[in-house]
């Protein structure tokens, strides 16, 4: 096995067909190791077979032509004219002719490449002006006994910038010539249904492919190998994760039925299944990871508060962590007015408060007086120490970096972690980011909740809209007007909003308040507070996209959302999912703007169409690819070389379960599985091997 890594990993500087300074291009375009340019797929491929007579030949085309030198006309010197090498076809005399054009040629090559009465094979991309043919510096000029020289189907390497495509063809094939044969590592039914090749003759296929198009089966058979790969780390990752630390938890039933039995709706069977699947994780005495997955408005804040409760009834701690201050108030107002009866101890924890309040905070916390910890995550940035801390719920967890999550799960090897995530992301792409975690998704929406009906209107016709508004609000509706980006930058964004709150209010008043990032935290409470008491004077919350997340007044029925077409398909439904979470039927204006192109509108008339986040989720990452979908650049989305998220859809689930089932049968395939690991980098290379 030793072997193949030494080969496979072995420096580029290794290689005896290219010269150091190529050597040095070559690692800085694609990684120092020779798997790392194995892994260099081309992404076009030249046909050279194509030999057209000269007067087929077609301008723009690449193709290989046979000829007959008749003249060369070279240049005065010091003139920047090019040096023209005239030919005519040599099946065909009386075709039109061809010139080959050289700029700065030495005399003697031209003289020694092309004699004058000599037969050639020139081939090179073809332009035609007017009825002339020419080919400006061919990529090869060989006599007919040298034609082997040029590969009929020549692979195109990406990003070549300084370094010649020949020179990286070079090297490729020096080391695919002597590829060592792998154990095979997939299961060879399901390579025989796909019709894939070894993961050798797949490199081959594509390095040295036989036709104009890439052999797809060679290079799925590759991205199968690298999600496999990625599918098997995360569930090692998984497993190691979960280690045991003894504590198994009973489910509260006490403090639950009690809650329940206030409420005026009963659970949704997704919000019950995925509280079972939670009792299930605490009962076990390993430490829980769950992902909870629910479209905005699906009760996953209910769903939390019953693993808190279990917790707590078990003497034990819980923190439950908001990403915005807003959010995190809301969360502690709402579990307030829930279990004030409970005999419960719960306490609000954010940045702004003063330093005496927090030490107070933390010394009940400390103590363990405090049972349920509700804050930002400036919760955890301070010298907060637990007495008995047991579990971590992450509210909308996607605004949370991967390392984020990751540093707080290492808070205390005997925590639980509860995550929560209102982005729906198509099931493929989560098993990719969050596949160390496990997965629940409550798929479905209280009954009382009327679908929310969308709109697109041009902003030519705010006039009209501010009209209906109008009457709506007299009738008492409350408006959400979210205002976009403006180019990434807070201030212009700033006074978009603020203009916009000026001039609507012209039309509504003191109706009006408006709320952005740049308001300290007290301020942003007395607006929202105005906003979603119901004695409150703003009916119309004007708003940069700081009311995105989790943000919940339910009366608010109405969102306008101006210049929607510059906002990504799963943030439109984030802010959608603001309203309609009340029983009143609730409407989502989209405007847009007139600029706005064919695409655009196509996208926000998937919004129009469904209120499935897990399908407008699917649209986006089709529309916009993966990482756009996530919203977060650093997403923590690994690097893939050979997959495609789009493409490679298909071969998630497959991965996914193999792995499930290797993950269950650890004595199968087992080295050929290390192998595989160790080449796609998901696990270090044996220690005792020595990198050459
Ligand atoms: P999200 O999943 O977006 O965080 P929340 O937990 O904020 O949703 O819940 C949205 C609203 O739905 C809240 O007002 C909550 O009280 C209510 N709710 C939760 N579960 C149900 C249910 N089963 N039936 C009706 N309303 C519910
Ligand atoms: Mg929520």
């Amino acid at each position: 096995m030793d072997g193949h890594f030494s080969y496979f990993f072995r420096s580029l500087q290794t290689l005896k067909s290219i010269g150091a300074k190529t050597k040095n291009k070559l690692t800085s375009l694609v990684g120092e190791r020779v798997v790392d340019l194995l892994f260099h797929l081309p992404n076009q491929i030249i046909d050279r077979s194509h030999r057209p007579s000269l007067n087929e030949a077609q301008a723009d085309q690449i193709a290989t032509l046979d000829i007959i030198v008749e003249k060369h006309v070279f240049p005065p010197k010091f003139r920047k004219v090019p040096t023209k090498v005239i030919c005519h076809d040599a099946n065909h005399p009386d075709n039109r002719k061809l010139t080959l054009s050289f700029f700065r040629a030495n005399r003697d090559y031209i003289e020694k490449a092309l004699p004058v009465g000599e037969r050639r094979l020139v081939s090179g991309k073809i332009s035609v002006y007017k009825n002339d043919l020419s080919i400006l510096h061919p990529d090869y000029i060989l006599p007919l006994n040298q034609a082997h020289q040029m590969i009929p189907f020549e692979p195109v390497y990406p990003l070549t910038q300084g370094l010649s495509n020949p020179l990286i063809r070079k090297a490729i094939d020096e080391i695919i010539k002597d590829l060592p044969d792998m154990p095979e590592w997939l299961d060879s039914e399901w390579m025989r249904q796909n019709q894939w090749l070894s993961f050798k003759e797949s490199l081959r296929a594509l390095h040295h492919p036989t036709s104009t198009i890439l052999p797809e089966n060679a290079r799925k058979r590759l991205a199968y190998d690298e999600i496999l790969s990625s599918q098997i780390a995360l569930s090692q990752a998984r497993v190691k994760a979960k280690k045991s630390h003894g504590f198994s938890l009973s489910p509260a039933y006490q403090l639950r039925e009690k809650l329940l039995a206030s409420l005026p709706f009963t659970l949704t069977n997704a919000q019950k299944r995925v509280i079972q699947e939670i009792d299930h994780d605490l009962k076990e005495p390993y430490r829980m990871r769950r992902l909870v997955q629910g479209d905005v408005g699906s009760g996953k804040t209910l769903v939390a508060l019953m693993a808190i409760f279990s917790v707590i009834e078990n003497k034990k701690q819980a923190v439950l962590m908001a990403p915005t201050e807003i959010l995190a108030r809301q969360h502690y107002e709402k579990i307030l007015k829930y279990v004030s009866e409970f005999g419960i101890q719960i306490c609000l924890m954010i940045g702004k408060q003063t330093e005496q309040e927090k030490k107070r905070l933390r010394r009940l916390v400390a103590f363990g007086d405090i049972d349920l910890v509700i804050g930002t995550h400036a919760v955890f940035q301070d010298k907060v120490q637990f007495k008995n801390l047991r579990l971590i719920v992450i509210d909308e967890q996607h605004r949370f970096g991967v390392a984020q999550r990751l540093a707080l799960a290492e808070k205390g090897e005997t925590t639980d972690v509860l995550a929560m995530t209102a982005t729906p992301i198509p099931r493929s792409l989560a098993m990719t980011i969050y596949g160390d975690m496990d997965l629940s998704a409550i798929d479905e929406l209280p009954a009382n909740r009327k679908p929310i009906e969308t709109i697109l209107l041009s902003d030519q016709k705010i006039e009209s809209l501010i009209d209906r508004l109008k009457k709506q609000i007299e009738c008492g509706a409350k408006v959400y007007w979210v205002c976009p980006l403006v180019e990434e930058s807070e201030k212009l964004d700033l006074m978009a909003s603020e203009s916009r709150a000026r001039m609507l209010k012209d039309y509504f008043g003191d109706q009006v308040g408006l709320i952005h990032g740049r308001l300290r935290s007290h301020e942003k409470e007395e607006v929202m507070h105005a906003f979603s008491d119901s004695n409150g004077k703003t009916k119309i919350l004007v708003a940069t996209t700081v009311i995105e997340v989790g943000v919940d007044v339910p009366s608010a029925t109405i969102m306008v959302i101006e210049h929607a077409e510059r906002f990504g398909l799963s943030q439109l439904h984030q802010l959608r999912g603001r309203v309609g979470r009340g029983d009143q039927q609730s409407h989502c204006i989209l405007m847009y703007g007139k600029n706005i192109t064919p695409t655009g509108l196509k996208r926000l008339q998937v919004m129009r169409e469904t209120n499935d986040g897990f399908q407008i989720a699917e649209h986006d990452l089709l529309l916009r690819g993966a990482g756009d979908v996530l919203g977060v650049k650093q997403s923590g989305l690994p690097a893939f070389r050979m997959a495609d998220f789009v493409a490679d859809r298909d071969l998630l689930q497959k991965a996914i379960t193999e792995a499930k089932y290797l993950s269950d049968h650890p004595e199968i395939r087992k080295d050929q599985r290390q192998t595989l690991l160790v080449l796609f980098d998901r696990i270090p290379k044996p220690k005792h091997f020595f990198a050459g």
